[in-house]
């Protein structure tokens, strides 16, 4: 799984520093971005618990104490605060990817075993 939204810890951290990364341009001329990101971002699958809650790194707001994936990324719990507050950057890749994407969720559903069951148990 590819990781992202990782943010500096301090000075030895090769996390980059959202504060670099802030762009109210770039969302203000691409809203239907950040709507579908944030929208996208909030409905990954909870994974990962810790004990401990991570601080925004900017204003400092208590954020989650887990991880979200979509079985191909992986981002920490609330990410999208540094979106919706701080119109913090994230990679084109994973825009587009996003932006690609059908509505989520988008599952095949197979509904055999469930007929299967039912010819002989009712
Ligand atoms: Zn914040």
């Amino acid at each position: 799984m590819i990781l992202i939204g990782y943010w500096t810890t301090g000075p030895d951290s090769e996390y980059p520093d959202p504060k670099n990364l802030m762009n109210s341009e770039f969302y203000k001329k691409n809203w239907k971005i950040k709507s579908q990101l944030t929208a996208y971002i909030k409905s990954g699958k909870p994974c990962n618990f810790y004990r401990g809650f991570s601080s925004c790194r900017i204003c400092g707001k208590i954020l989650g104490s887990h991880e979200r994936t979509d079985g191909t990324y992986i981002w920490p719990d609330q990410l999208e605060h540094y979106i919706l507050e701080h119109n913090v950057l994230l990679p084109q890749k994973f825009i587009d990817y996003v932006m690609t994407k059908e509505a989520w969720p988008h599952f095949t559903i197979d509904d055999s075993f469930w007929l299967d069951w039912a010819k002989t148990n009712s």
